[in-house]
């Protein structure tokens, strides 16, 4: 059994106040350890961020740089992340490769780094409205992930996959149940022929776009849907009801 799994990707949003009053409400709202959840922070706040988590609340950085110091004006190496005490990175996002032209192999060089360095990876995927439209979803998103196999390699359970589609994302438009769970079982049916059917039984693909704490519940009942990669539903209170979606 896959343990449900919540993400939320505050983008670059917030401020120390402003997460110490969301922080404030996670605590009170999402209790015990029967879902994972990991806030994605700005680097400039990981630090704060991390000593005032609670502790079934873990943090991730959302990107990193793919070696571990060095001449790189303004980048982070996994190192740094795991130096100040956060455990996960969120790599590929959408933006990464769109708005900042990350591409399949840089994406995948910082995975593998990542990984060997010991953090845990929410690596994300996704089509974009105009692949979608043109029938060329599975194809996009299964070439997303063969090209970051090899840098996961063995470490699949340190690994969670992020399908968001692009045309959901901060859109409004999400996905219905069944678009989301059709992309799912193929991501799933690509790492049973691609990988083992170990890793396809215990590998979490969770959704992301547009996720609410409304639509949260339906997509949770989809049997290939592990949890949510939750972006602007995550700087509010309702990222609990998301949190507790699958209960
Ligand atoms: P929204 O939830 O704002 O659509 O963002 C999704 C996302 O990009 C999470 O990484």
């Amino acid at each position: 059994p896959r343990k449900f799994f919540v993400g939320g990707n505050w983008k670059m949003n917030g401020s120390k106040k402003e997460i110490e009053a969301l922080v404030d409400t996670l605590k009170k709202g999402v209790q015990g350890d029967a879902v994972e959840v990991v806030v994605g922070c700005p680097a400039i706040y990981l630090q704060h961020t991390a000593s005032i988590l609670p502790s079934n609340i873990a943090l991730s950085a959302q990107n990193c740089y793919k070696v571990s110091k060095g001449a790189f004006t303004g980048e982070i190496s996994p190192a740094m992340i795991k130096d100040i005490g956060a455990p996960w990175v969120i790599l590929g996002h959408s933006e990464r490769r769109n708005v900042f032209g990350e591409s399949d192999q840089l994406t995948a060089d910082k995975v593998g780094h990542a990984l060997s360095e010991g953090l845990k990876v929410i690596a994300c995927i996704g089509e974009k409205l105009e692949e979608r439209e043109a029938g060329k979803t599975e194809q996009v998103v299964l070439s997303q992930i063969s090209a970051l196999k090899p840098a996961i390699g063995q470490n699949w359970d340190k690994t969670v996959i992020a399908y968001e589609p692009v045309w959901a994302i901060g859109t409004g438009k999400t996905a219905s149940p069944e678009q989301a769970q059709e992309v799912h079982a193929i991501i799933r049916d690509w790492l049973k022929n691609e990988v083992s059917s170990a890793v396809s039984e215990s590998t979490r693909i969770i959704y992301g776009g547009s996720v609410t704490g409304a639509n949260a519940k339906d997509l949770a009942k989809k049997p290939d849907i592990d949890g949510f990669l939750v972006g602007g539903a995550s700087l509010k209170p309702e990222f609990v009801d998301i949190c507790n979606s699958n209960a």
